[in-house]
């Protein structure tokens, strides 16, 4: 049986327990929803103060005086450090979906003559619904297989592989460097979404030797609701990749107005309009938290909060119908923990009314994030035991925790 001391312990022994107070995070709530929207970093509002007196006294002047043109190529540099990428591969730019479609459409133009794109069943909706729509737009074909037999489904018919590196409903955790040589093999690019791996499992684009990513700026890198996303293009493509939004502000000189589109040189050809300078900024403030972190650490103790997590619930709330949809074994998954049960979604609104806060996601699973920059280990303890209270009390058979409302 584990008590709740030795997860005091393991706090005290927590070589990133002192990251927890760079965040912002209310009394009496544990959150295990980072996986969806990072919490608030303790310094924004005064980050986010600085920036409104740069608007109000220097207006137009900040995009120069106050760094804020250079700001995407800036921050794409602090991301690179967090996903195995140099500086100048990185850019951060539109949502996530927006630099799909725009990888996507650049990675089918440089493998002409190649009709298919490779995705998997069950990709985030957002993946799957823009590569329908690129192979409808170029007149290409998709094919999708399952996650653990991608390989099948290569071929030289194959222009592009795209698919998501930690699956968001089960948490599971592809092999980077063995997906990725898998599409090299059939000559395809490979296109990786990072969006729930980016800032919680140590990333390597440059030892695998992947070609493209694009990944989310509001999940783990915390930099707020809607924080822009980012790209990464590898730097042998760079010069021949183009993109199809071909906005001004990834013009090779955005400012000499001329009436023809010429791609920037490099990473910046993957700017389309002009940033959103709020967010961007606020993302900057995110990812000055990882400024010292050391990655190896974040994934150590992941691996620790999600398998403490899978032991409490398993032994604890053990015949309560609650089925492990996560990869056991640790190394095949994410942060992330999800459990399938019948009453999945009622049980998930009892723990959020009473602190606890994971998440929904259809059909039947309950889904917990844990991060390991301001988790504790005494959370997981508590979450566990919120979960054997609501439980036991039938809290969750209650006619509003059964209403579904518009976001899970
Ligand atoms: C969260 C997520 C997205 C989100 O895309 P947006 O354009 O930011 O809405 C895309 N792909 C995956 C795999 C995600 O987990």
């Amino acid at each position: 049986m584990i008590e709740r001391t030795h997860c005091e312990q393991l706090d005290r022994d927590d070589p990133l327990a002192k990251v927890r107070s760079r965040f912002a995070l209310p009394a009496g709530v544990i959150y295990l929803d980072g996986n969806s929207l990072g919490p608030m970093p303790a310094t924004m509002p005064a980050r986010l103060a600085t920036v409104m007196d740069q608007w109000r006294e220097d207006l137009i002047t900040s995009w120069n005086r106050h760094g804020w043109h250079t700001a995407p190529q800036r921050i794409g540099a602090k991301i690179a450090r967090l996903i195995g990428a140099a500086p100048h591969e990185v850019i951060v730019a539109d949502s996530t979906s927006i630099n799909l479609f725009k990888l996507l459409v650049a990675a089918c133009r440089a493998r002409p003559g190649r009709s298919v794109i490779v995705t998997e069943d069950g990709n985030f909706p957002t993946d799957r619904y823009i590569v329908d729509s690129v192979a409808e737009l170029l007149g290409l074909t998709v094919r999708s297989a399952p996650r653990d037999a991608l390989d099948a489904s290569l071929d030289g018919d194959v222009a592009v592989v795209a698919v998501t590196q930690v699956d968001y409903r089960t948490g599971h955790l592809h092999d980077l460097g063995d997906v990725t040589a898998a599409a090299h093999n059939v000559g395809a690019l490979m296109l990786w979404d990072l969006a729930h791996s980016a800032g919680v499992v140590p990333i390597d684009l440059r030892g695998v030797g992947a070609d493209l990513a694009v990944g989310c700026g509001y999940k783990y890198l915390n930099g707020g609701p809607g924080a822009p996303a980012y790209v990464f293009v590898a730097e042998a493509l760079q010069p021949d990749l183009r993109q199809p939004l071909t906005g001004w502000h990834g013009h090779a000189a955005p400012f000499a107005l001329e009436d023809a589109y010429r791609p920037a040189r490099g990473i910046d050809r993957l700017l389309c309009g002009t940033a959103p300078v709020l967010s961007l900024l606020a993302l900057e403030e995110g990812m000055e938290i990882f400024h010292d972190i050391d990655m190896t650490d974040v994934r150590q103790k992941s691996q620790a909060l999600t398998s403490l997590f899978i032991e409490l619930v398993e032994t604890r709330l053990a015949d309560r119908g609650f089925e492990l949809a996560t990869p056991r074994d640790a190394a095949r998954r994410g942060s992330q923990v999800s459990w399938g049960h019948e009453h999945a979604y009622a049980i998930m609104q009892a723990l959020i009314a009473g602190g606890v806060i994971g998440d929904f996601r259809e059909p039947n699973l309950l889904r917990f994030g844990f991060a390991p920059l301001y988790n504790q280990y005494v959370d997981v303890f508590d979450a566990v035991a919120a979960m054997i209270e609501v439980m036991d009390s039938d809290a969750w058979d209650r006619h509003e925790f059964r209403t579904r409302q518009e976001v899970t």
